[in-house]
């Protein structure tokens, strides 16, 4: 078991079991925010006890604990799961085959300093979702 990690859940008073260190893992690896169900599906693969109620349990303790964020995505009306890192990220998501790739700039940042400025705001948060079609859902001919 990693030794960061057994510190991280600690540290937020989440006692270090096997499985939660591992999904903390999975989790700190992933490119894009996914959905329970897919987490299930990586984490089977490694660990056979796991079910989708523990998966679900231990990423509310995630959750409440501050080490995972939990949102709605546009495209399909699921619940995606996403640590929380260092450097937040934002995503481009594709309308047709739901495809989510991770942008590497906030193209945000400049322009929340600039509010919170105008306005004495302190600003604690901002979601931006980029949509668009894939160069694969586009097809040779562009979009029809
Ligand atoms: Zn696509
Ligand atoms: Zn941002």
């Amino acid at each position: 078991m990693n030794k960061d990690t057994i510190e991280i859940l600690n540290k937020q008073g989440i006692k270090a079991t096997k499985q939660r260190v591992f999904l903390y893992e999975i989790l700190k690896k992933q490119e894009k925010p996914l959905t329970a169900e897919e987490i299930y599906f990586l984490a089977k693969k490694e660990i056979n006890s796991f079910n989708l109620s523990t998966i679900y349990r231990i990423l509310d303790t995630f959750v409440k604990k501050k080490l995972v964020v939990k949102y709605k995505l546009d495209i399909d009306e699921k619940f995606h799961f996403e640590i929380i890192r260092e450097k937040h990220r934002h995503y481009l998501l594709c309308i047709c085959c739901n495809q989510i790739i991770p942008i590497s700039d906030c193209p945000i940042e400049k322009y929340e300093h600039d509010i919170a400025e105008q306005t004495g705001y302190v600003i604690v948060d901002h979601n931006l979702e980029i949509k668009g079609i894939c160069p694969n859902c586009q097809g040779p001919y562009g979009i029809h």
